[in-house]
């Protein structure tokens, strides 16, 4: 048959309906915490992100002012001075290492993980899907995102990476996958956005809270790419591969409001990562952005009935009429046996 119309149909057709996207909930429209639309940034990056990039471009001014006007220089001097080169010789040698040493996933090499990176990046709006790699972990449970130019790479440690293995937590594995690429959709780990952070690590408080930011970011990548694996991710980070299942979530996440003090907030407030009971907290409460600075203090609210229920003057009986127990308790069980149930070794496994 030749000659119709594709956008018709071959003959005697009735004419096809157009494509109608999905509707996405207009309450998650812009919110982008829950797994529908885009995921969004933590509210507090990009303002973060200017005053470090304002701090970091003074420094390198007054870097290059002492360079051609001062009299002595200093090593922090020079390797600001130095910073492109620097930033620009170690991602090289990042990626060239993942390159020469890492496992490249493929569709034949942890086919899983490359699938789950290909639809991690497809997901989140990306043109190309990065290179990825596993390396050997040493009990390490670890995975980072970087670049070199204008290619990226996901890099996950082998001890990660066995939590996907068949029938144990590809879901969280997905929600790892997701959160690193999510690093590299979301602009993290670009040169020029690295040269602009260049001081963070000589910025107490302040660098720490962007990268920590940037992590509820990444999260927020995560939870829209897999948002089942959530948990298990978390999990997976507090206790290790292997008694990763017996972590209550909840548990340790209702910690979060509960532990309180200076100490906790200095933790927190210097460390890189949010700490795993506030993490806990924000990917389970998805109706605000995580904490950067001050503990979650409020309870989350409990479940409530929608309005008219429970009816007024009761509910009406069940149909059938109430469950009656039987009258004069239950039948008595049997007894157990006199002398026990015999000879049990039968049931032993040969040593
Ligand atoms: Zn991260």
């Amino acid at each position: 048959m030749s000659g119709w119309n594709p956008q018709v149909g071959p003959p005697g057709w009735g004419v096809q309906a157009a494509y109608t996207p999905p509707v996405i909930p207009p309450h998650d429209k812009t919110r982008g915490l829950s797994p529908f639309g885009m995921p969004a940034r933590h509210s507090w990056e990009i303002p973060l992100l200017v005053v470090v990039v304002v701090i970091t471009f003074f420094a390198y001014l007054f870097a290059l002012v002492e360079l051609f006007f001062g009299d002595s220089i200093n090593d922090y001097l020079l390797i600001l001075i130095l910073a492109p080169l620097i930033l620009w010789f170690g991602r090289g040698t990042n990626y060239a290492t993942m390159r020469i040493n890492g496992v490249k996933m493929s569709p034949t090499q942890f086919p899983e993980g490359y699938r789950m990176v290909q639809e991690a990046a497809a997901r989140l709006g990306m043109k190309q899907a990065p290179d990825a790699f596993v390396i050997t972990g040493n009990g390490q449970i670890n995975a980072f995102a970087s670049g070199h130019g204008f290619r990226r790479f996901v890099v996950v440690y082998s001890d990660l990476f066995e939590i996907s293995g068949a029938a144990r937590q590809p879901d969280a594995l997905a929600f790892i996958i997701g959160h690193e690429v999510g690093h590299i959709a979301a602009g993290h780990v670009s040169y020029w956005r690295q040269l602009g952070m260049f001081a963070v690590p000589f910025l107490p408080i302040i660098g720490s809270s962007l990268v920590r930011s940037q992590e509820y970011t990444a999260d927020n990548y995560g939870y829209c790419n897999r948002h089942v694996g959530a948990q298990g991710a978390m999990q997976t980070l507090a206790a290790g591969k292997y008694l990763n299942t017996l972590v209550g979530f909840d548990e340790m996440a209702d910690r979060a409001p509960q532990e309180k003090g200076f100490f906790v907030w200095i933790v927190n407030a210097l460390s890189s990562h949010p700490v795993l009971t506030w993490r806990m907290w924000a990917l389970r409460d998805r109706s605000r952005h995580g904490k950067l600075f001050l503990r979650p203090d409020a309870p989350m609210m409990p479940p409530q009935p929608p309005p008219g229920f429970p009816p007024q003057g009761g509910y009406p009986p069940y149909p059938g009429g109430p469950q009656q127990y039987p009258t004069g308790g239950f039948p008595q069980q049997p007894p157990f046996p006199q002398g026990g149930y015999g000879d049990t070794t039968q049931f032993k496994r040969p040593i």
